[in-house]
């Protein structure tokens, strides 16, 4: 029986959206959470934009590490066989990659402008492909953009090919969100069955449908004997409506009706970080979290109503599906009402030590401090906010790293 596992595109997906961005540190904080949630892969980039390189590199550093264990880190570029080249020259051992393509009708004629066909887009992707794996990348995964509006003739041309040529994965994008949850399961169990591969789902909400299409296209692929793969977002951040929303993906799989039983996680997921990772992602996009959001939203556990309020007192089961608890929410948390130091990029060395004392970092060493205030100060340059505790702890834990993270040098 395959399993579901998580493949998170927030620093894919969710940072190439419009209007919204996160600081190299941000990003890589999203991957720390999303390694403790327990997500089998995060997205973690773009190995062929330059600005990613240092950040590539040292998240990949801290997979070595141990720091980001067992999550794996995979690069997302254009499936041709420069691109590839030019990744393995920027990020050398990148191990993970989606190699991305379209593949429907309305593109090659639309996009490519019909100087392209189904079989050139097929033989790119495959030289592609072979590039990546004489480069010795491990897990790729080939990916079909705007598979929902690709003659299912051709997808499964496209799949098979990149079986026989070595990928791990599929990658079926409903790119412009437009899959019901009945045609989804009907071409993830046909793929899975055909293609013979492990299959990806990659939903857009444009009608309201991610999250329903991600686990349905799932259970299709369950159904058609293999391993199922859903592209999520932190808060389901993403192109134009968005994507799926991690954090409601899970609930739908622990908490719908009769899901549990037969359709598993692949990995252990730890839904009790999904608060912490929604708020943090927030906070960093500058995106607030909407009021009745699943499971993290502030009226995901709020009663007023008399016959609600009344029967939830009695048994919490009478109004509610699940335990707050099970999503971390629950803790009290701290905030400042009167006097505050926060970090800035003029901090200076009292204010700086004072908030590092309140997190129990010890800076006695002074030369230490003026470096791990020095790295804060950069950070505070990229992120024109102030930064959250454990970005601060972070950065004292690993200012070699911090140090990757923060260098830009555009004109070298
Ligand atoms: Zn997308």
């Amino acid at each position: 029986m395959g399993k579901i596992y998580i493949i998170d595109v927030t620093n894919r997906d969710g940072v190439q959206t419009a209007k919204l961005g996160l600081s190299k540190l941000a990003k890589t904080m999203v991957n720390l959470y999303l390694n403790r949630l327990g997500v089998f892969q995060s997205e973690f980039g773009f190995p062929t934009t330059r600005h990613e390189s240092n950040y590539l590199k040292a998240n990949m550093k801290l997979q070595d590490m141990g720091v980001l264990k067992p999550i794996r880190l995979g690069g997302w570029l254009r499936a041709t066989a420069e691109d590839v080249n030019r990744a393995y020259e920027l990020v050398p051992g990148i191990k993970d990659l989606n190699l991305s393509i379209s593949t429907s009708t309305q593109m090659i004629h639309g996009k490519f402008r019909g100087i392209s066909s189904e079989q050139a887009v097929l033989d790119t992707a495959m030289r592609a492909l072979d590039a990546a794996l004489k480069h010795g990348a491990s897990g790729v995964g080939v990916n079909a953009e705007d598979a929902s509006r690709t003659d299912t003739e051709f997808l499964v041309r496209f799949g098979k090919a990149a079986k026989e040529n070595g990928a791990a994965r599929f990658r079926y994008c409903d790119t412009l969100g437009c899959d019901t949850p009945f045609t989804i399961c009907e071409t993830g169990k046909l793929l899975a069955e055909e293609v013979k591969l492990p299959i990806e789902l990659h939903c857009h909400n444009d009608l309201g449908m991610a999250v329903a299409n991600s686990v349905a296209g799932a259970m299709g692929v369950v159904d058609g004997g293999q391993d199922a793969y859903i592209n999520t977002t932190v808060n389901g951040i993403g192109e134009r409506a968005g994507n799926a929303d991690l954090v409601a993906v899970v609930l739908a799989l622990k908490k719908a009706k009769g899901l549990s039983k037969k359709y598993k996680f692949g990995t252990p997921i730890h839904l009790n970080i999904a608060w912490k990772i929604s708020n943090y992602a927030s906070y960093a996009f500058k995106v607030p979290i909407p009021i009745n959001q699943p499971g993290v939203g502030a009226n995901a556990f709020a009663h007023a109503s008399g016959i609600h309020a009344d029967g939830v007192l009695k048994d919490p089961q009478n109004y509610e599906l699940y335990d707050f608890k099970e999503l971390g929410r629950g803790e009290p948390e701290m905030v400042e009402t009167g006097r505050e130091i926060s970090s800035g990029e003029y901090s200076g060395i009292s204010g700086f030590r004072h908030i590092m004392g309140k997190l129990e970092v010890n800076l006695e060493n002074r030369a230490d401090a003026e470096d791990i205030l020095e790295l804060v100060r950069f950070a505070n340059v990229e992120a024109q906010k102030p930064l959250v505790e454990e970005e601060l702890v972070f950065i004292a834990r690993y200012p070699e790293i911090a140090r990757e993270l923060l260098t830009l040098a555009p004109l070298s």
